[in-house]
Formats: structure tokens, C-alpha cells, sequence
């Protein structure tokens, strides 16, 4: 798949998007450290700004590490709903970043909140095992795979990751799911995430598809959604929004978020979803406008 392919992907779920409410200036700056004078508090988006894949974007710890020492608050705010929360502090230590474990803000976490506010129930879960259950101890799960009994036992469905969802198993949910109407929760609302080798399929898309086949609304946590906003509100205790920023490289997650939670907004343009890509058009298109476009984070 190609950006413009995954963006037109994320063009079709508009209506299970929030609407825009605010349009920026997409004033163009150099990267992340331009930003001084008129920012306090930096939300940064994970892949595309910090690291892609397992490395870190070049020049990005240094200037985070800077931002720090000068007494920004730096918070990471990141849909990676599929990963334990102790392997991503120590994904983000390896690649150079200091991050206190409270000051990274995942959809993972804005999931649990909202699943504690549930009854107990049984859940089918689509994440990858191997990954163990760290975050999961206290919700009765199951990993969902082939056995079709799995599915249709299950009270209500978690969507978390997909790196080892197939085809099989997305039909075996859809069927289930046809035969008994129920719950879908999903922890990652990203459809398409960019790899070192082109584009990767999230839990959004397979959710999205849910929707469109059976008529189920899912109840997604995170970007662009406002319950991962309201944990790093919470986190952040009193702050100003006019001098805070959500900094990330996709217009439908980071930015079409950070203006419903009524932050400024900048768009990485040199990295991640639009690396090599001219932004001038789909920004047109999405009518999607942050408020700044940085040539590198
Ligand atoms: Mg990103």
C-alpha cells in the first residue's frame, strides 16, 4: 500500500471520525525546537516523530533531551494499543529517550480506563501473544485464533493489535458477530501504519470493516478520539492549551486530534505517513489543517 492509498483509506471512514472544528495556518518551520517560544507543553506522537521501526528519527533524543532540560513538559501520546507498557519504556530507553512512565500516554492505557468502567465480562482478544499479557492481568481474556468456539463465547471483543490477525480470523469475527450481535472495543483506532517496508494494517481498518459488514459501532480509544486526550489532561494537571502542541506525522490521528482537544497542532511532514510525499493535497483534500508543518520533528 502507498501514502496516497492509505490516506484515501482513512478519507472513506470519515464518518466514524470526530468532524473538524478548527482549520491552522500550516505555517512551516524547520523542526521541533522552533517551536520554544510559543510552547510549553509538547504531546508527541510515537512512529513518525520519535523513531520509525526500532530506530530513533536522527537528531530527535537530542532535541527532546533539550526540550526537557529547558523545562518543556514533553508527553508522548501514542496509539500503541498492542504492546505491554513495560516493553515500550524500554523500547523508547534503547532508543535514546527519558521518558517517566506516567509521561507516556498510550490508547492501551485510555482502553483499560474505559474497560473499568465496564461490567466484568469475557473478552476475545486480538493481539499478539507472544507479546504476554502484561497491562491484562485483571480482564478475563482470550486470545482469539482459530477455534471458532473462542468467538462465539466471548461477551465482547477487544481489538489491540494485528500483526498476526489473518483473513481466517477476521471472517471468523464477522460470522460470529453476524450470529450474535455484540461489544467492540478497539484499542488502536490507527487503519494503516507506515513500516520500514510500506504500509502495515492496524486494528482500525479491521474494525472499520466490522462496522461496514454488520452494522456494529465500535468503540474506539485514541487518537483522533478525545479519551486518550483526557489522560494526558489528566497527567498534565493545569496547563495552558493555546501553548501546547500535539506534534505528529498523520493528519486523520495527531492532528484531526490535537485540534478536537483544542491544542496547536504540527504536522512532521518528513517522516512516517507523508515521508517523500507532497502534504499540500491531502491536506486540501482532508481539509485537515495543522496549525504548523515541520520539515523533521
Ligand atoms: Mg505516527
Amino acid at each position: 500500500m502507498q501514502t496516497n492509498e492509505a490516506f484515501l483509506e482513512y478519507e472513506s471512514v470519515r464518518h466514524r471520525l470526530p468532524a473538524v472544528s478548527e482549520i491552522g495556518q500550516c505555517l512551516h518551520l524547520s523542526n521541533l525546537e522552533d517551536l520554544i517560544d510559543e510552547i510549553d507543553v509538547f504531546l508527541l506522537d510515537a512512529f513518525g516523530v520519535l523513531n520509525i521501526g526500532n530506530t530513533a528519527i536522527e537528531g530527535v533524543p537530542e532535541r527532546v533531551s533539550k526540550l526537557q532540560s529547558i523545562g518543556k513538559r514533553v508527553i508522548v501520546v501514542s496509539n500503541a494499543g498492542g504492546f505491554p507498557h513495560a516493553l515500550l519504556m524500554k523500547k523508547y530507553a534503547d532508543l535514546g529517550y527519558n521518558f517517566d512512565t506516567e509521561d507516556v500516554i498510550t490508547s492501551r492505557k485510555a482502553l483499560l480506563r474505559g474497560l473499568s468502567e465496564l461490567p466484568t465480562q469475557k473478552y476475545g482478544l486480538m493481539a499478539t501473544e507472544s507479546l504476554g499479557r502484561a497491562d491484562l492481568e485483571d480482564i478475563n481474556i482470550t486470545y482469539l485464533s482459530e477455534n471458532i468456539i473462542d468467538y462465539d463465547n466471548s461477551d465482547a471483543f477487544l481489538l489491540l493489535g494485528s500483526a498476526v490477525w489473518t483473513e481466517d480470523r477476521q471472517e471468523m469475527l464477522l460470522d460470529s458477530l453476524k450470529r450474535n450481535s455484540r461489544p467492540v472495543y478497539v484499542g488502536n483506532p490507527d487503519i494503516v501504519a507506515p513500516r520500514e517496508g510500506g504500509f502495515s494494517v492496524e486494528p482500525g481498518s479491521f474494525a472499520h470493516r466490522v462496522a461496514d459488514t454488520t452494522g456494529i459501532s465500535p468503540v474506539f480509544y485514541g487518537k483522533p478520539f478525545g479519551n486518550i486526550f483526557d489522560l494526558a489532561f489528566e497527567r498534565l494537571g493545569e496547563f495552558d492549551p493555546e501553548r501546547t502542541v500535539m506534534v505528529g506525522d498523520s493528519l486523520h490521528t495527531d492532528i484531526l486530534g490535537g485540534h478536537i482537544a483544542g491544542l496547536k497542532t504540527a504536522l512532521v511532514a518528513g517522516h512516517g505517513f507523508f515521508a517523500g510525499q507532497d502534504i499540500k493535497k491531502p491536506i486540501e483534500i482532508s481539509g485537515i489543517k495543522p496549525d504548523f508543518i515541520l520539515a523533521n520533528p
